[in-house]
């Protein structure tokens, strides 16, 4: 296994090749050119790995591609323009019609719409389990059953999956196994050391980590990867831009001293909010009282800056609630250096988020990189104003 830092600052990083910059340039070009027809030959025997044309490879994509995998412990990565891109290209690649996919509930939005309704266009089932209990997977499998897919924890309610022993039941029936491993980060969480198939980013969170760039990254084997390398990475076309990629080599280079001060903070402010009585209850894998704490412990290095709370609130005091704050923002995503919140409440009445089941006082928060004590004061004025 490599070091961490090593991965970090040193795996790829060709400097002699050019002029010993630091920093990796960015190679903003579409095309690459040969002097031959031998040189053009031989570039394209091998274009996953050969500059040849940028929706294939590109040296700074390439660059983010190995330090992924080797994070990762996987033989290769692929990255996409988004992580949704990542997950639809990794599940796509293995299923074709008439075949059953069983997937933890209350994925990432997007990652149900994908599974319940485009890939329903083109006669895939799909059946949703409660994954905190193994078992649910395998009474879920059918003989047409081609691939198990986990998102641990998962989005707002942070449920876990106990990916071993998910992973053993895939093994039994010859199932293909995909973790959305976006909460842990490979750094505190390697589901492929754990016999995981395949796993995918939205590195638009903590990979990236400033919230100025969206893109997705997919590891596995490397037969995996080449096989979706010239199906639907290829042919879908979904690629993340050269300039896009360099952001997120760079926001990965403080990845670890991110999550350290995110997983510091996030403990501050959940003990605060676990003592208020306008707290009615905690969603968050590594409290102690979480009933998957031992398994969070077991399976996470730390916890994660995400968590929900559900306010002892009526919908009108939650909004105010919501509105109140102003450390925190309010919007989507996570993983940045800012604070946010997502109100349950603001997704009622859009028709793409129809399928919610989330009460309408439940909040989702994701805590960045500012000072424990501005949050909490920021929310004790919140609290006050409600009481
Ligand atoms: C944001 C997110 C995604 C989608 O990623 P994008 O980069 O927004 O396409 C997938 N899974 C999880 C858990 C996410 O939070």
């Amino acid at each position: 296994m490599s070091d961490i830092s090593f991965i970090l600052n040193e795996l790829g990083e060709e400097r002699q090749q050019y002029y010993q910059a630091t920093v990796p340039p960015i190679f903003q070009t579409s095309n690459f050119v040969f002097r031959n027809v031998e040189m053009m030959r031989n570039a394209l025997k091998n274009e996953s790995s050969t500059p040849f044309y940028t929706r294939g490879n590109n040296p700074t994509i390439d660059l983010l591609n190995k330090k992924m995998a080797a994070l990762e412990q996987a033989e290769a990565a692929l990255s996409f323009g988004s992580g949704s891109a990542a997950v639809a290209a990794a599940v796509m690649n293995n299923v074709q019609a008439g075949d059953h996919v069983v997937c933890v509930q209350k994925p990432y939005s997007w990652t149900y719409k994908l599974l319940a309704v485009l890939l329903a266009k083109f006669g895939v089932q799909v059946t949703f389990v409660d994954g905190t209990k193994a078992r649910n997977f395998e009474k879920a499998i059918q003989p047409n059953t081609k691939l198990l897919f986990l998102e641990s924890p998962n989005s707002f309610t942070f449920e876990l999956q106990d990916i071993a022993a998910v992973v053993k039941i895939a093994k039994k029936h010859n199932c293909l196994t995909i973790i959305d491993n976006s909460y842990a980060t490979p750094l505190n969480q390697t589901p492929i050391t754990m016999g995981i198939d395949m796993t995918v980013h939205s590195a638009t969170k903590y990979i990236c980590g400033h919230s100025d760039a969206v893109g997705g990254v997919l590891c596995s084997s490397q037969a995996m990867i080449d096989k979706i390398f010239a199906g639907e990475f290829m042919t879908l076309g979904g690629i993340i831009s050269p300039f896009n990629a360099w952001l997120l080599l760079r926001g990965l280079r403080t990845l670890p001293i991110r999550l350290k001060r995110v997983a510091k903070t996030t403990k501050k402010v959940v003990k605060f909010l676990k003592d208020q009585d306008l707290v009615e209850k905690i969603y968050y894998p590594h409290d102690k009282k979480n009933p998957q704490y031992d398994l969070a412990k077991k399976q996470m290095k730390q916890g994660g800056g995400q968590f929900s709370i559900l306010l002892k609130a009526d919908l009108a005091q939650t909004e105010k609630f919501c509105n109140s704050l102003s450390r925190f923002l309010m919007g989507a995503s996570w993983g940045g250096y800012e604070s946010l919140i997502f109100p349950a409440c603001a997704l009622y009445d859009s028709a793409n988020y129809a399928n919610t089941t989330l009460p309408y006082n439940i909040i989702r928060f994701y805590i960045g990189l500012e000072d424990a004590d501005l949050l909490i004061a920021d929310l004790k004025q919140a609290f006050a104003l409600i009481e």
